[in-house]
């Protein structure tokens, strides 16, 4: 999970770049970068977060009307600088890109580049290939000047060769913007416009709240399979080049995306709150002896008020965070992850104890950070520790870009209920069912029929991932994760 935004405008872009990838932060706090354009480009990347990489000094030297932005979660390759995004290739015209997402096929991607076309990578960062293979098809074409059509067979060529999930921006000097969604359109990606010039400003980015909060309006999707082009006269181009079922991931809603933003026409707090109604409903069934409704923060809020609503119950937000540590999903290693969590959240015990409590969660990964939380609220006396997850339980690895690590370490893969109850140390675990996980995004779009949950049920919408391919990537993970450890100690 990455975040990304391009801007095409009328001033300097870089405080709208900035704002924006302060929006998104959320979507990867490992490093992030910028690249302007004022017939020069101007890059600044660094580790860490993006009120940290950049310095008063990047206000005045990041000059240029167009420019794009990333933060990134790492996914596959190291954590260096070196592969933080946007990445620029020099022919033809001078190319900058950011992508979110994967690259399942890298590896036989990065042996063609080299061997067919002798381009080589930089770093291990995927969407480079991406990048090379857009910019040796427009250089194929061999073309003085961009004209959309040359943009919508490079795309092509694009999704005829890169398999996996990727939203991406990207921009050509002197040509235009462009930006694209995966076949599947696995990843979220909108566009909107500003009048604040003769003519039109463009943002491009994977929320719509990074373009609220730069006052563009007019917010659209790119949709699945389809490219957009934004010439040097701001005029727009779009074309729909793949019809395969638009399978947008059913996680954006559960945890990744801010409330506040809409992802493909759905609000995230509005699916929130129908993931809490869904799941009061099943509880319910259970006839459990409920004192007080516990969330943990801060994104099963939004579930566990409307659970609390529901029921009839007291809600209290009994766990206090720190908002100043990130957030444990998106920790790179479980050690990370581990001694994160008693330092984010704390318990308010006169809240729990002699109480029947009943915790809501965004999920259950590993079970390292609820089972650490259940602990906590018994150790405040609580009589009885109830654990729900609003989203249901995670069995299989994500290739898509979200590391959530090798198969064997998911506390629900090949347990039962019982077991997974027993392994957190809780008196009852209820889990959303996937039906009413699709059936909560639905009720804000009846259009979207297909999803991705492959975490949840191992159907990956691609249909390419083989049993190699997930072997690749555990490997890489657990590869990274040690280099990362070896780091660390
Ligand atoms: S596997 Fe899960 S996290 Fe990954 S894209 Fe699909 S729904 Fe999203």
């Amino acid at each position: 999970m990455c975040g990304i935004i391009g801007i095409l405008g009328n001033d300097d872009v870089f405080k709208d770049l900035y704002q924006g990838l302060l929006s998104i932060q959320h979507r990867g706090q490992d490093s992030a970068g910028v690249i302007t354009y004022d017939g020069h480009f101007h890059t600044k990347k660094g580790n860490g977060l993006v009120r940290d990489i950049f310095t008063a000094d990047n206000f005045k030297r990041l000059k240029g009307n167009i420019g794009i932005g990333h933060t990134r979660y790492p996914t596959i390759g190291g954590r260096s600088g070196s592969v933080a995004q946007p990445f620029f290739v020099n022919s033809p015209f001078g190319i900058i890109m950011a992508h979110n997402g994967n690259v399942i096929n890298y590896t036989e991607l990065n042996k063609l580049l080299i061997n067919q076309h002798h381009r080589h990578l930089t770093s291990d960062n995927d969407v480079e290939i991406i990048l090379n293979i857009f910019a040796q098809e427009l250089s194929i074409q061999n073309i003085d000047k961009i004209e959309p059509d040359n943009i919508f067979r490079a795309v092509e060529k694009v999704f005829e060769q890169v398999k996996g999930s990727y939203s991406v921006v990207a921009y050509i000097a002197g040509g235009g913007m462009v930006a694209f969604r995966d076949p599947y359109g696995i990843k979220p990606l909108v566009y909107g416009t500003k009048k604040d010039g003769i003519l039109p400003s463009y943002a491009i980015a994977s929320e719509s709240v990074s373009l609220n909060i730069t006052n563009f309006s007019n917010i659209k999707n790119v949709g699945a399979g389809q490219v957009i082009f934004i010439d040097e006269k701001r005029q727009l181009h779009t074309s729909q080049l793949t019809h395969c079922p638009h399978s947008p991931c059913l996680f954006e809603w559960v945890y990744f995306a801010r409330p506040d933003s809409y992802i493909d026409n759905v609000n995230v707090y509005d699916c929130r709150v129908n993931l809490g109604r869904f799941l009061a409903e099943e509880i319910k069934k259970l006839n459990l002896d409920i004192d007080v409704v516990v969330p943990v923060p801060d994104s099963a809020r939004d579930a566990a008020i409307e659970i609390a609503r529901q029921l009839n119950l007291k809600y209290r937000e009994a766990l206090v965070k720190n908002r100043y540590i990130g957030r444990t999903f998106i920790m790179p290693t479980d050690h990370e992850r581990k001694s994160s969590v008693r330092h984010k959240l704390n318990p308010i015990p006169s809240e729990l104890k002699g109480k029947n409590v009943l915790l809501v969660d965004d999920s259950i990964v590993r079970g390292n950070t609820s089972r650490a939380i259940i602990k906590m609220v018994r150790e405040c006396g609580a009589k009885k520790v109830y654990f729900a997850s609003y989203s249901p339980p995670l069995r299989y690895p994500c290739v898509y870009g979200i590391d959530m690590q090798t198969k064997a370490e998911f506390i629900a893969r090949n347990a039962t209920i019982d077991k997974i109850t027993k392994k957190l140390g809780a008196d009852k675990v209820i889990y959303q069912s996937l039906e009413s996980l699709k059936k909560a995004v639905q009720t804000g779009n009846k259009e979207i029929t297909h999803f991705c949950g492959a975490c949840f049920d191992g159907q990956y919408p691609t249909g390419d991932v083989t049993a190699e391919v997930l072997k690749t990537i555990e490997r890489d993970r657990e590869t990274d994760q040690k280099n990362q450890l070896e780091l660390e100690i």
